[in-house]
């Protein structure tokens, strides 16, 4: 069942379940030699935007908060990946 949602940037109505055209962030994936593998863990009702250039405007107009976002992301990921604290300088 497909709920529409209105796209953050635009406002034009998208469907964040729907498999093949609904909205950005997309579910990651990638294809390798083993076949193809997507992000199970993907919940499509974090996505905001109706298209990759919506979101891209979004993220260039708060590039500040987004690179927050970003420090803050990584480096809870280093400490995770390493088990050790890692201080930022
Ligand atoms: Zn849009």
């Amino acid at each position: 069942m497909s709920k529409a949602r209105f796209c953050v940037g635009c406002g034009k109505k998208y469907y964040p379940n729907a498999e093949y055209s609904g909205g950005y962030p997309s579910q990651w994936y990638v294809w390798t030699e083993q076949g193809y593998h997507k992000d199970e863990t993907f919940d499509p009702s974090y996505k905001r935007f109706h298209s990759k250039g919506c979101m891209e405007k979004f993220l260039s107009q708060n590039a500040q908060a987004f690179a927050n976002l970003v420090d803050s992301i990584s480096h809870n990921m280093i400490q995770d990946n390493n088990n050790q604290t890692i201080k930022k300088g």
